[in-house]
């Protein structure tokens, strides 16, 4: 629970984080969070990570939001953590979508699970389907926008992986551009690079302070640079279908619902 917990240290505020996956929330659900917000008497807001922050909290709330949360299965430890992927709709539902930004944001949270890796925190993962940067990926530590690759003659789901973006004091600092890799590679790369960060920061380094600090995006790509490897589609057709699709990957543009 204290993962989810952020303690104001100057006047003593609590809020509480109840985690979205992938930002979804069903109609059950945000009835029974409405039902806590009258009971508990509390200030509710959406997060940029797509979760529901509830603030002005006291220490019998918390327990009393916490059973509530667990029992409509939004008290997952680790919300705002590394499993805590944020994507846009990508082509779920977007008409100029590349690539299935959900898709790989569910994979991406997968991998760090199986690697043991999903609950590092002081890292930010955001996913845009396509340049337009809804997914907010510029402005993270580790960011990835689609793009249409081809490799053996074929169209195939890529993205573009940035590392080191992040909002300063007084404007946004851009991520810088590290390497493209296939779709289905882009889950080790994050996995690769959280594992790292994990293991050489420094108490209470950043992201981006780490990343220069070993020697810039240059450096932390070059240890990602095998993953940037097609293989024919006849030895792994996987690599030439999205996250979620059946059939090949086909690059085709619509209108958007939210850029146009
Ligand atoms: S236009 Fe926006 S919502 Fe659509 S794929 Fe691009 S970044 Fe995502």
């Amino acid at each position: 629970m204290q993962t989810s917990v952020i303690r104001g240290t100057a006047n003593g505020t609590i809020s509480a984080i109840a985690y979205a996956e992938l930002g979804d929330i069903t109609s059950s659900q945000f009835t029974a969070l409405a039902a806590m917000q009258r009971e508990l008497n509390a200030d509710v807001r959406l997060s940029n990570r797509q979760n529901v922050v509830f603030r002005n909290l006291t220490e019998e709330k918390l327990r009393v939001l916490y059973d509530r949360l667990d029992a409509i299965g939004m008290a997952r430890p680790g919300a705002e953590l590394a499993r805590d992927v944020v994507a846009c709709p990508g082509a779920d539902t977007c008409n100029i979508a590349v690539t299935q930004s959900r898709g790989l944001a569910k994979a991406i949270g997968d991998e760090l699970e199986a690697q043991g890796l999903a609950e590092v925190g002081g890292v930010r993962i955001n996913i845009s389907g396509c340049t337009n940067s809804c997914g907010q990926h510029h402005a993270s530590d580790i960011g990835f926008f689609g793009a249409e690759r081809r490799a053996h003659g074929q169209s195939a789901p890529g993205y573009q992986m940035l590392l080191g973006g992040y909002v300063g004091q007084e404007q946004i600092h851009f991520g810088e551009k590290a390497l493209r890799v296939p779709a289905k590679a882009a889950p080790e790369a994050v996995a690769r690079v959280v594992r790292r960060f994990a293991n050489e920061r420094v108490a209470g380094e950043t992201f981006r302070t780490w990343m220069d600090r070993v020697g810039g995006v240059d450096k932390v790509a070059d240890e990602l640079r095998d993953l940037d490897f097609f293989p024919t589609p006849e030895e792994n057709p996987n690599f030439y279908i999205d996250y979620g699709e059946t059939g090949p990957f086909v690059a085709a543009v619509g209108d958007s619902e939210c850029a146009v």
